[in-house]
């Protein structure tokens, strides 16, 4: 990573359905780690989450990380959505299957708000399946007024399963 800027902290929200999503998330924070302007800092354990929004899907798997990064936000979502067409996403439907979706949750505390990029991110605080995971690596970052931990405990944990509890699962499955 380059010297000469202060790298910010950025939190991102990973998750997939569709072939083999534990590979695709584990591939993707690779390809983070190995970019030149990108560290990942932390990985949360892997989570098994049931279907949110469209119920007649496959389970999901998610997990977090944190991010050092000399990138900018819309840099980095750049990156990030480069990575998940890498990740061969089939996007058909909103909240339908998926091989990776890599969201970004927080920027430091920077708001964002334009056409392409919402930061915090607008539909996280009510969904356990990335709180738990933040919860993991960034459970005091404070989101929308309250700590991680604290929305986390309001939220509705119903059917998540811990899937490994070995932080360094992304590392087990690098190629
Ligand atoms: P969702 O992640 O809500 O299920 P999608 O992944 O299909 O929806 O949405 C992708 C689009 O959302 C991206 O093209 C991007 O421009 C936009 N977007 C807005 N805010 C964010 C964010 N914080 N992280 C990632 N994508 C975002
Ligand atoms: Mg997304």
């Amino acid at each position: 990573m380059p010297r000469s800027r202060t790298p910010a902290t950025a939190w991102l929200g990973l998750g997939g359905n569709v072939g083999d999503p534990v590979a695709a998330m584990a591939e993707a924070l690779s390809r983070l780690d190995a970019h030149p302007d990108c560290a990942v800092s932390a990985v949360s354990r892997l989570y098994r989450t049931p279907p949110w929004g469209k119920t007649d899907q496959d389970w999901f798997f998610n997990s977090a990380a944190a991010i050092e990064t000399t990138l900018g936000p819309h840099g980095l979502l750049d990156l990030c959505l480069e990575i998940e067409r890498a990740m061969k996403r089939i996007r058909q439907e909103r909240w339908g299957p998926r091989t990776l979706d890599m969201d970004i949750l927080a920027y430091d505390d920077l708001p964002v708000h334009d056409d392409r990029l919402t930061l915090p991110h607008p539909r996280m605080l009510d969904r356990a399946f990335v709180l738990m995971p933040l919860a993991d690596v960034a459970p005091s970052l404070v989101i929308g007024g309250s700590p991680v931990a604290a929305w986390l405990a309001d939220a509705d944990k119903a059917g998540i399963e811990i899937a490994d509890e070995d932080r360094g699962w992304w590392k087990a499955l690098r190629k």
